[in-house]
Order: C-alpha cells, then sequence, then structure tokens
C-alpha cells in the first residue's frame, strides 16, 4: 500500500470525513483489519483564511507547498490537498514535491465525464466559483462546462460555508437556502451539481438533491484509496 499524504485543516470538519472516508475505502477493497497509512498535515485554518481574504494567494501557497513538502519528506506518496479552494495554489505545491499530486478537479471531472454530465452547477466558495482555476481546469483539462449561481446565489453559498459549515453546524434553513439556488440553476440549464466544497456533503446529498449529485470530497477521497492500492 502507498502512503497518502493529505493536507487538511480547511477545514478541520472535512479533513475529518476525507480520513474516514479513505480508511472506509481500504478497509472495503482489502477486507480484514486493513485500514489506510495516511500522513498528515493539519493547517490553522484561521491563517489560511485569513491570506484568503487579503487576497495573498503567494503566502497560502508557499505555506501548503511547505506541508507538502514536508509530507514527502516523511514518507507520503502522493498529495492529497483537502479543499477544493486551495487548488487555487496547487501550482506552487506541486513545483514543491516530487510525488504526484492528486488534483481534486481532476477527480470530479472524471466522474462527471463518466456520467455524461456536461454542464454542472460549481457550488463553492466565491473564491472557486468566482476565478478562473476551478472551471479553467475542468473545461481544459476534462471539457466540462461548470456554471455558478447569480451573485446573490454565490453570497449564500459561499457565506453559510463560512458561517456555520467549516464550524461543523448543519442548519435545515441553510439546507433550504442551498436547495434554492440549486433549483435556479437547474431551471438556468445545470444538468448536475458539484459539491465544490469539501464540506458541502455535510449539507447535500443525492437524496435531497434532484440533479446528479458530484461530491468533490468523495471522488477525491476515492481518488487516494485508488492511488494508495493502485
Ligand atoms: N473546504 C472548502 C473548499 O473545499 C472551503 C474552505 C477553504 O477555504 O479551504 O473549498
Amino acid at each position: 500500500m502507498r502512503t497518502i499524504g493529505l493536507v487538511g485543516g480547511m477545514s478541520a470538519e472535512s479533513t475529518l470525513i476525507y480520513y474516514r472516508l479513505i480508511n472506509e475505502g481500504v478497509s472495503k477493497r482489502l477486507g480484514g483489519h486493513h485500514s489506510a497509512e495516511i500522513v498528515l498535515w493539519s493547517v490553522d485554518f484561521a491563517e489560511i483564511e485569513a491570506f484568503q481574504r487579503a487576497g495573498a494567494w503567494d503566502k497560502a501557497g508557499a505555506e501548503l507547498a511547505a506541508a507538502a513538502r514536508k509530507l514527502e519528506t516523511v514518507g507520503a506518496k502522493a498529495i492529497v490537498l483537502c479543499t477544493n479552494t486551495m487548488h487555487v495554489v496547487a501550482p506552487a505545491i506541486v513545483a514543491a514535491i516530487r510525488i504526484p499530486f492528486l488534483h481534486i478537479a481532476d477527480a470530479t471531472g472524471i466522474a462527471l465525464k463518466k456520467a455524461g454530465c456536461r454542464r454542472p452547477l460549481l457550488l463553492a466558495t466565491r473564491y472557486t466559483m468566482e476565478q478562473e482555476f476551478y472551471k479553467g481546469h475542468l473545461s481544459a483539462k476534462h471539457g466540462i462546462d461548470a456554471v455558478v449561481p447569480d451573485a446573490e446565489g454565490r453570497a449564500t453559498v459561499h457565506d453559510i460555508i463560512y458561517t456555520e459549515l467549516v464550524h461543523g453546524v448543519v442548519s435545515p434553513a441553510s439546507r433550504a437556502r442551498y436547495l434554492g439556488v440549486v433549483e435556479q440553476g437547474a431551471k438556468a440549464g445545470a444538468d448536475s451539481v458539484i459539491f465544490g466544497c469539501t464540506e458541502i456533503g455535510m449539507l447535500l446529498s443525492q437524496d435531497n438533491v434532484a440533479l446528479p449529485c458530484f461530491d468533490t470530497t468523495v471522488l477525491h477521497a476515492g481518488a487516494a484509496v485508488e492511488f494508495a492500492l493502485g
């Protein structure tokens, strides 16, 4: 089994989900008492969140690249960055390591293509919805044209992530607001939904959303299991 290096803490809530899913995936594949070999570098999210608000992507990139390098040094054979948003600094991380970087938008793009979905609604932080690094990656590498909610919808999705989900707060009222955003997206022609923030699976699931759902946490953790057992 190959050791997975998780750069986590963004937030700690979703890193817990990665840890559980990767272990469950390995256990399911290998049976018995098997579990995943994982090294985790968990950052202080307050620092990263402040860099985000300040647009200090270089500083955030340097910190996350240093974390990935440390994981490589202690034996990680691939890096999994447990957040969509911070893939904005994926190039800085990739440049700092010699082991593979399992990009979250690759796991997502492959799943969308396999399901025949071409026009997903991307629910994510403002940074992910409004910058090009994520939609551009899906489009250039996978031929997927993601659409995003209107300004009001984007504010709703973003604010609930930072004021509730990263703190582990799951509220029925916020779920209803998310479902309203999804409904609008469907009316505007979206054929599927990307949970493009690693906490959204706490709030939405295929059970409460009518369109096909692509949970990036689940897909990314699945890619980690594939790599570990590859
Ligand atoms: N976990 C979230 C994401 O997947 C947001 C928190 C962060 O800014 O990293 O984008």
